[in-house]
């Protein structure tokens, strides 16, 4: 852990990054605006500049530092692992500690810290029931789309697993993370280590890479907590990929031959291993033709479902709409994916375009035999 705390150092990040172009044509911020700002590199020269005390946090730089997905991209190509995204947030900390974020960072921050979603929802009470397995629920799926999480309950159920549902309606961390909230990011993180922990869980099953990756390297690099080793991280997608590869799921394929896309989850970049597993099962449903967005895999942009959504929302619809853009291109009309807040985005914005979307464990779920 000591190595990885040193890496997150803000300084050294920023001043390795701030004259350095090779991940500038990953930056999908970048690549929307056309602003050289708007690059890895000039959030590095920004955030080093601030440092130097040759400019300061003023109206321009902090809108310049919140423009930022937080979405790992550069990181993800770069040769020397560069943990810049973390670099930005920990300026963000510094710029929300002096009062000088914008007023939609502290709303958001408020209802974190008072509900543990930014959706003002209350949380259900933990889980009081022990188990092998658990299922990390979160606050997108709870909050905002329920019939996902029965739809996954479905299919775990289908291959013999009950899962005790923990973090229901609480955020992973992650975004009170991103806005610049450390200390409501740990009590976040705390709080699903403790539920956890206490339900005996071995396994804790999590929907998005998003929850993978917050689990496994957020908590320890930005948070300084570590992920229980007795507990092991698994993909949804991968368990029930293997299942189906195991003739344990066996679906009808759907009525549709349209041509379709996966387009990989927000974040995917930071869990790029898991990609094969939701291609997979789509393909085990939708006998069309499969297609392929350019932004895909090991270079996925985001959605926009980060927290973009409560600073910058108009950044976070661009972001989508190129998304789309993306999936138009490669000739698809109907469009699978899963992470809760990308398909709100995405069902909200592709009538638009002529396109359809569609959740995958929904659409497995309706297609189990
Ligand atoms: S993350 Fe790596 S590739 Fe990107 S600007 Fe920094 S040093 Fe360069
Ligand atoms: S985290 Fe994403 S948006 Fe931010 S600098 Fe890196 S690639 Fe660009």
């Amino acid at each position: 852990m000591a190595t990885k705390m040193q890496l997150t150092n803000p300084s050294a990040a920023t001043d390795n990054c701030r004259y350095c172009l090779m991940c500038r044509h990953i930056c999908p911020v970048g690549h929307v605006t056309n602003l050289e700002t708007l690059t890895p590199h000039g959030w590095g020269l920004t955030i080093a500049s601030v440092e130097r005390g040759l400019t300061t946090w003023n109206t321009d730089t902090v809108g310049v530092l919140y423009h930022c997905a937080d979405c790992g991209a550069c990181r993800s190509s770069c040769v020397t692992d560069q943990p810049l995204p973390d670099a930005i947030a920990a300026a963000r900390s510094t710029v929300v500690a002096q009062g000088l974020a914008p007023a939609g960072v502290y709303r958001a921050g408020e209802l974190l810290a008072r509900w543990g979603n930014p959706y003002g929802l209350a949380q259900p009470p933990a889980a009081a029931e022990k188990g092998e397995v658990a299922l990390f629920v979160g606050d997108d799926a709870y909050c905002a789309r329920p019939g996902l999480v029965d739809a996954v309950v479905k299919l775990l159920d289908a291959i013999g697993i009950a899962p005790i549902l923990v973090g229901r309606g609480r955020n992973n961390g992650y975004l009170a993370s991103s806005l610049g909230f450390p200390e409501t990011a740990r009590q976040l993180a705390q709080a699903t280590l403790d539920e956890v922990v206490a339900t005996g869980a071995r396994r804790l099953l999590v929907l998005t890479p998003g929850d993978l990756y917050t689990f496994r390297q957020l908590y320890d690099e930005r948070l300084g907590l570590a992920w229980p080793a007795h507990v092991e991280l698994v993909d949804v997608t991968v368990l029930l990929a293997d299942a189906l590869a195991a003739d344990k799921l066996v679906f009808t394929p759907a009525a549709t031959t349209d041509a379709y896309a996966y387009l990989d989850p927000t974040h995917t970049v930071r869990a790029p291993e898991r990609a094969d597993a939701p291609r997979r099962l789509a393909a085990a449903v939708l006998p069309g033709d499969s297609k392929e967005l350019f932004w895909r895999r090991e270079r996925t942009h985001p959605s926009g479902a980060t927290a973009l959504l409560y600073t910058l929302p108009h950044m976070a619809m661009l972001l989508a709409q190129d998304r789309l853009g993306d999936a138009r291109k490669s000739g698809a009309t109907l469009l699978v994916t899963e992470a809760p807040g990308d398909l709100a985005l995405y069902e909200r914005l592709a009538p638009a375009q002529g396109l359809r979307v569609q959740g995958l464990y929904e659409l497995l779920a309706s297609q189990l035999r």
